[in-house]
């Protein structure tokens, strides 16, 4: 099925220094662009994270991002988080770093004080995977339907555990997007605010695939307005909404601008994707 799984080993955990200097590099230039878009934007220094998009790249090059400041991290496909977790949170607790809910309580049994790497699953997740995920991530971002998000709290419930949740909406409208539509987010919020095993954590959502600046923008900040609208509210389980994540290699500084607290950045980071 991923047919770039069979031709890289994920699982390894050995790069060459001049591999690992290149990912240092792409980090510092991208919390560069970061603190540059806060500050022309009037915002705080520090109140955009990044997240470090991890699909295609394997536990050496994870980690070498890690080391050179990189404090959160995305994986798109469910087989990708159970091919990497385990190496990566073994290596990342050697560095002083826990990863995943198992390791954070194993951290806590130990007395361990291990700064927490936040992993989010940020692609389309099939029910049929969500056992999978679940006891590794953090957050899931792309939740987009009622049906999805009443499964995984069904799951989380079953496990005694909760997992936060950022409602995934597709405010470019392209039909290759996934997201629920912009007129169903704020219902869509509600609801999964009021469910138990579940907690919701903020937005997100893919810029729109064109040059307009004016487009992409507006995207962004109708994201920004919704999320508004839904702490407004008041609703129950909505008070924990504040996340915007938006904002990807080519769009961050817009992002930045219009609001996002979250960018998830692959490309800039790691170089161009050889596999898609
Ligand atoms: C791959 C990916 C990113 C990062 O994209 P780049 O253009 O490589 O920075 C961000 N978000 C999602 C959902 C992705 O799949």
């Amino acid at each position: 099925m991923t047919a770039y799984m069979d031709h890289k080993d994920l699982a390894n955990e050995i790069i060459d220094q001049a591999r690992a200097q290149e990912i240092a590099d792409g980090v510092h230039r991208v919390l560069d662009r970061i603190a540059a878009a806060e500050s022309a934007a009037g915002r705080e220094a520090g109140s955009v994270r990044l997240l470090a998009a991890t699909k295609t790249r394997d536990v050496g090059e994870i980690l070498a991002a890690i080391d050179a400041g990189v404090r959160m991290i995305g994986e798109n496909r469910p087989q990708e988080v159970a091919v990497k977790s385990a190496g990566l949170a073994k290596r990342l607790e050697e560095h002083g770093f826990s990863l995943g809910v198992v390791e954070s309580d194993a951290a806590a049994v130990t007395g361990a004080a291990a700064t927490h790497i936040p992993f989010h699953l940020i692609g389309q997740l099939q029910s049929n995977k969500i056992g999978k995920v679940l006891p590794v991530v953090d957050t899931i971002e792309s939740v987009d339907s009622i049906e999805l998000a009443e499964k995984i709290a069904r799951r989380a419930t079953m496990r005694g555990i909760t997992v936060g949740v950022l409602l995934e909406v597709n405010e470019s409208g392209e039909e290759s997007k996934s997201g629920c539509a912009p007129s169903h987010a704020i219902d869509l919020a509600k609801r999964i605010g009021s469910m138990g095993g579940l907690e919701l954590q903020g937005l997100m959502t893919i810029g729109a695939h064109v040059d307009d600046e004016r487009t992409i923008r507006e995207g962004f900040a109708h994201l920004r307005r919704t999320r508004d609208q839904i702490l407004a509210s008041g609703a129950e389980g909505t008070s924990g909404c504040t996340e915007l994540s938006m904002g990807m290699t080519h769009d961050l500084a817009y992002a930045i601008e219009e609001g996002s607290t979250i960018v998830r950045v692959g490309t800039a980071i790691f170089g161009e994707r050889a596999f898609i």
